[in-house]
């Protein structure tokens, strides 16, 4: 076969998911839970299918749940968006991001992103035929440096991609990284694509910076959000977009020849589901809590752990256990030891290895109570 696409290989998640199947490790590296999800939400599924609601909803989503996402927006961002023309329902956060980069990017044009990057924005960048450009989130802190993106942009940069709470990371952007954002690309026509997928899963009382909440940013921006972190729901892959109206527009010529909508009941199912915004809220002190036990259980191994102030991902240096690279290392753990984790330099452009290695948290107690058994055996 002439391959279009020679070198991609296949996704780090797949690949760690499938030998911690392969060896029975206990799973850390691909993030999903692996906990039930509310079964009031499957019985609403249920009878939605019950009632009819089987066919195809407008290509844009169901208008009852565009208009809970509109209202949860204005509830916690103060942002007023139309949801009939500004709110899109897509098939999980991944099918939105391809969207709006294939929506956007032209051939050649540039694209900056973070490095660490989540794993699926540059194969999209370049299935189109844009470029990629990297500003490096310094290790340990992790933190944009503002200058080193504003040397970075050229006549050529069409998009800039921000994620925060940051996957594989945990860092945060604040509202001092929105104002530079802003500065950044003022005076340019760059359009700022937010991946904000953890945006209900930060910690120790901070408060999410979506995109959404600042207005001159807003004007420009794609915003991203899924299900599937929110509700535990991840193999449901509903999420959604945020944009004005002529940058939905452009989405949507796109969208609509991509996936044209998104399963009917469960839509109506998420609408009625998301009017009790505790559901949403409670999300970071559930995961908090979580993330408190597993430092805990952690503690106690060689492994030294990075700070984690959003999403439900550990990193941890492993540096005082193994010289390995942290591939190597990844799949060691896995096969001798049992515990599956994600290498971070499956999310660096060049390979970069810092020996750091990411665990998914989002497990039930037993999971990480018995993760962290095998890891003290070991250590
Ligand atoms: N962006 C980030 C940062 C993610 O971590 C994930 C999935 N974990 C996605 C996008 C994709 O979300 P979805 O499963 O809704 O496609
Ligand atoms: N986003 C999830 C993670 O970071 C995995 C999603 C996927 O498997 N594509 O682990």
């Amino acid at each position: 076969i002439d391959s279009r696409f020679p070198a991609m290989g296949t996704t780090i998640f797949t690949v760690m998911s499938k030998l911690a199947a392969d060896c029975g490790a206990v799973n850390l590296s691909q993030g999903f839970p692996d906990f039930q999800a509310d079964v009031s939400l499957f019985d609403a599924v249920h009878r939605h299918m019950c009632a009819g609601h089987n066919q195809y909803p407008p290509m844009t989503g169901m208008p009852a749940l565009r208009q809970a996402i509109a209202g949860k927006v204005a509830a916690l961002y103060g942002a007023r968006v139309d949801a009939d023309s500004e709110v899109t329902v897509t098939a999980g956060a991944t099918q939105a991001i391809f969207t709006a980069i294939a929506a956007c990017v032209r051939p050649g044009d540039e694209v900056i992103v973070f490095a660490p990057v989540y794993d699926s924005y540059v194969p999209a960048i370049e299935t189109v035929g844009g470029t990629a450009v990297y500003a490096q989130l310094r290790f340990p802190a992790y933190a944009p440096d503002w200058d080193e993106v504003r040397a970075l942009i050229t006549p050529r940069t069409r998009m800039i991609i921000v994620n925060s709470p940051h996957n594989p990371t945990g860092a945060l952007m604040s509202t001092v990284d929105l104002d530079e954002l802003a500065k950044t690309v003022r005076g340019t026509d760059i359009v700022i694509l937010s991946d904000e997928v953890y945006e209900h899963i930060l910690f120790d009382g901070e408060a999410h910076a979506s995109l959404c909440g600042h207005a001159e940013l807003a004007a420009r921006s794609i915003v991203v959000s899924s299900f599937g972190k929110t509700y535990h729901i991840t193999g449901w892959k509903i999420g959604y977009v945020v944009a004005p109206a002529a940058l939905m527009a452009e989405f949507r010529k796109v969208h609509q020849f991509n996936v044209f909508t998104v399963h009917t009941p469960s839509q109506l199912a998420l609408a009625e589901y998301m009017q009790d915004a505790s559901r949403h809220l409670g999300l970071a002190a559930f995961y908090q809590a979580k993330r408190d036990a597993f430092r805990a259980l952690l503690a106690a191994t060689p492994f030294e752990l990075l700070p984690c102030r959003g999403t439900y991902f550990q990193l941890a240096r492993y540096d005082r256990i193994s010289d390995l690279p942290d591939r190597a290392f990844a799949e060691w753990l896995t096969r001798e030891v049992g515990v599956a984790v994600i290498p971070v330099s499956a999310f660096q452009p060049d390979g970069r290895d810092d020996k750091v290695v990411r665990f998914c948290f989002a497990k039930r107690e037993e999971t990480l109570a018995a993760a962290a058994e095998k890891l003290m055996q070991a250590f």
